[in-house]
């Protein structure tokens, strides 16, 4: 669809249903999704087709909205106010009050957050009145899409709308920035070049490859949130003093906690609840949460990727 403001208008307003919305930025094509529902963001899980759950950039109108999200510490604010909007994305500590779901980030105590710098971007996270988490409208493991017809031909009928706003400006994706460590650290060099960076911080940015380290998949990352309590994968049965984390038409019967990620067996709902439900039942102080299985189809194979790190062995 044209890019215009009545379609801009339907689309924050598809946004704020739950639905998915495809639209362009300086950088690339996102798929976009209200970041503060849970079910939206895991349908862009689905749609990408992402074995894993990757964390997701949120886009923002502006530093005002990302202050509710995220904690700002000065070099943070300072990098915002000077390149946003625009492409560098930061990486900074999620709030405990942010309104944002946990799928969001993958389980992360972080958020990378970013306020683009695209008419139509601006005009449509305006309009749509709340976080937008959006990765590149793209399948996992094809090229980024750099025009509205690329989104039509990789991922079809996952968006509802897909806002036409011509090619993309840079192609190139956004600079991600951590700033949760003691130096700021690129985790993935894009459209703002580092030296700009630096210049305005006043100090050498540290490289995530520095010491040969590959940080473009922080679902690999040891700060990745793991559970206290073991976990038990494929479980049948359960002792009393367990937690139980089931799926679908499954009775907990007696045992110390209990959640159903969905009782009626939808994978779309298990993941919007995946990473709240492990929280809760870590806090229960249960040594096992024993998990009943979850189909691997579709989305489910991110959900049990993440089951299964989360049950890995840990020094
Ligand atoms: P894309 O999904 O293509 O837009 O890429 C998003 C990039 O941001 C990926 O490289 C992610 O790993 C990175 N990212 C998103 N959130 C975080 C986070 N909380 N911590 C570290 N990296 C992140
Ligand atoms: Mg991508």
């Amino acid at each position: 669809m044209p890019a215009n403001a009545e379609w801009i208008a339907e689309a924050a307003h598809m946004i704020r249903s739950g639905a998915l919305v495809a639209f362009p930025t300086e950088t690339v094509y996102g798929l976009g999704a209200d970041a503060t529902n849970g079910e939206a963001v895991a349908r862009v899980f689905a749609a990408k087709g992402r074995p894993t759950f990757n964390p997701l950039i949120v886009h923002v109108a502006g530093i005002e909205q990302a202050l509710m999200i995220g904690s700002f510490s000065a070099t943070a604010r300072r990098l915002a106010e000077a390149f946003w909007p625009g492409p560098l994305t930061l990486v900074v500590p999620k709030l405990e009050t942010a309104n944002v779901s946990d799928l969001v980030s993958a389980g992360l105590p972080t958020i990378a957050i970013r306020a683009p710098d695209h008419p139509v971007a601006r005009e449509l996270l305006k309009e749509a009145h709340r976080p937008i988490a959006a990765p590149s409208a793209n399948r996992s493991g094809h090229i980024s899409a750099t025009r509205a017809e690329h989104v039509a031909s990789d991922l079809g009928d996952s968006a509802t709308l897909i806002l036409n706003g011509g090619p993309t400006a840079h192609g190139l994706e956004s600079t991600v920035l951590s700033l949760v460590g003691a130096r700021p650290l690129v985790l993935r060099p894009g459209a703002v070049p580092l030296d700009a960076i630096e210049q305005v911080i006043g100090e050498k940015i540290a490289r995530a490859n520095e010491s040969g380290t590959h940080l473009s998949s922080p679902g690999q990352l040891r700060s990745h949130y793991a559970p206290r309590s073991k976990l038990r994968l494929n479980a049948k049965t359960w002792t009393p003093d367990e937690a139980v984390l089931a799926f679908g038409n499954v009775a907990p019967g007696t045992c110390r906690a209990s959640i159903n990620l969905s009782p009626s067996g939808d994978l779309i709902e298990a993941a919007a609840n995946l990473f709240a439900a492990l929280r809760t039942l870590d806090a229960s102080g249960a040594g096992t949460i024993a998990v009943t299985p979850v189909p691997t189809n579709g989305i489910g194979e991110a959900i049990n990727d993440r089951l299964e790190r989360a049950a890995a062995p840990r020094d």
